[in-house]
């Protein structure tokens, strides 16, 4: 399946933009739920770090996004480029779908107090 059409929507975004919507993919920001796709059309819904989900469709020359952002500005806003670059992730096998394993970093010292008594 070609996925250019979607690749078109995310070519002139702005690199901190882009960075930001790869981050929130990365540390679960954001939650993408794809809904339909077929060749020309994927349909689907992004939940933002607040909890709001929004409807989120891109197809071949058009996009769409439930947000205020995308409303009034008609720029390719985050929930859109979250959408777009998890699909292509997805689709790249960049992204497995099983939860990352996580170093574990915590170092328990063992506290010991030694109470010394002498009589
Ligand atoms: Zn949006």
């Amino acid at each position: 399946m070609s996925h250019d059409f979607i690749l078109k929507h995310i070519v002139d975004v702005s690199p901190e933009r882009l960075q930001r919507a790869v981050c929130g993919l990365a540390d679960g920001t954001y939650h993408v739920y794809l809904a339909q796709q077929d060749n020309e059309h994927v349909r689907g819904s992004v939940i933002n770090g607040d909890g709001k989900e929004y409807a989120v469709s891109i197809g071949n020359g058009f996009l769409s996004c439930a947000c205020a952002d995308f409303g009034y500005r008609k720029v390719t806003c985050k929930h859109l480029l979250a959408f777009a670059l998890r699909i292509l992730q997805v689709e790249e096998g960049v992204v497995e779908e099983e939860p990352e394993e996580r170093p574990v970093n915590l170092k328990l010292g063992k506290v010991r107090k030694t109470w010394q008594t002498t009589v």
